[in-house]
């Protein structure tokens, strides 16, 4: 097993801003594995607020055994191993998952999609990400997302409805709301649900702090709309105290240290009757395609990063009427990008 890595800044479209920070670029370790011939590729991206960054990853992927994989993977026994070595990473360790999967699908010749038991036709919709900003820009932004068909919003600040009436003079598309934990009041939540759910808004991220569970569970049993976990859950493990306190969960391959665990995770939150949205990070390609894979498991799906991007290095993956269009190229079906890797 040849493992190259690459470091790149990926470049955002529009500076970021959520309700607690602004930024303009992510830095990614961009990782590609050869093994018997094939070649796989995997993607850490390491938004600041999870903790990582360039000098961890390299520091984890140095301890790394990589003569311990060997086809056909066991993806459980991998992750075990993985969690072994240090806790956390879940970016770097969803660089190496992805870039397994993705050498699994084409040295079994299959796409990494059917591996995973996902049905085309289930494909949902993806949403197209707008940060807080002034209604000029948004407008601007909105030119941008003549494709999709629906719009996530950023809110969680001051002026949550003036931006939602915002949005509205200028598309009826339906709406994701992401609060990022910016809710703090219950009542005034809770209304604002209602507010949203007249506003033709069909799901809320995370509404209150990601530790408020008694906040969020209040609000699940009274909101019209579903209420998502996304910053209150990260691995499977986190999944047991979240059922019932939540309509459903958003699973980020960044945050289940890849496609094996976020899959084990669509299975446990089915089980909890839970409903999933798969979201992303800032990300190229490669990471997107591999939550495509999985998407059509899914509910709902936010998978925009490379839209919201300068510099992707990849072909972007096939969209169509707001849906990506899943490859039937063995792995991921990720094409581009050549010369990358010198
Ligand atoms: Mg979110």
């Amino acid at each position: 097993m040849k493992i190259s890595c690459k470091e790149y800044e990926l470049e955002l479209k529009h500076p970021f801003s959520i309700s607690k920070f602004t930024r303009t670029s992510t830095p990614l370790l961009l990782l590609k594995i050869n093994y018997d011939g094939f070649t796989g590729f995997g993607e850490a991206s390491m938004v600041p607020y999870m903790g990582e960054n360039y000098a961890s990853a390299h520091a984890f992927l140095a301890k790394v055994d990589w003569s311990r994989f060997i086809h056909p993977f066991d993806f459980s026994e991998i992750h075990q191993y993985l969690d072994s070595l240090e806790n956390g990473n879940p970016a770097i360790k969803a660089a190496i998952d992805i870039a397994l999967n993705d050498l699994n699908g084409k040295i079994l010749n299959q796409p990494c999609y059917q591996i995973f038991g996902s049905y085309p036709d289930k494909m949902p919709v993806t949403s197209y990400t707008v940060g807080i900003d002034t209604p000029e820009v948004i407008r601007e932004k909105l030119k941008d997302a003549a494709n999709f068909k629906v719009i996530k919003v950023k809110l969680g600040r001051d002026n949550d409805k003036e931006l939602i009436n915002t949005i509205r003079s200028v598309t009826n598309l339906p709406l994701y709301v992401d609060a990022n934990q910016g809710w703090t009041d219950r009542k005034q939540a809770i209304e604002m649900c209602y507010w949203l759910h007249d506003q033709g808004v069909l799901l809320i991220e995370q509404p209150m702090d990601k530790n408020n569970l008694d906040g969020n569970a209040w609000l699940t049993q009274r909101s019209p709309i579903p209420i998502i976990a996304d910053e209150a859950v990260q691995r499977i493990a986190d999944l047991d105290c979240l059922k019932g306190a939540y309509h459903g969960i958003n699973i980020k391959l960044m945050k289940s240290a890849g496609m094996y665990e976020a899959h084990q995770m669509i299975l446990k939150a089915r089980s909890f009757g839970m409903k999933i949205l798969i979201g992303c990070m800032s990300e190229t390609s490669i990471a997107t395609l591999a939550g495509v894979a999985l998407a059509p498991l899914c509910d709902w799906a936010d998978l925009d990063g490379p839209w919201l991007t300068k510099n992707n290095p990849f072909d972007d993956p096939e969209m169509k009427d707001g849906k990506y269009v899943l490859s039937d190229l063995p792995g991921l079906g990720l094409t581009g990008g050549e010369g990358l890797f010198g």
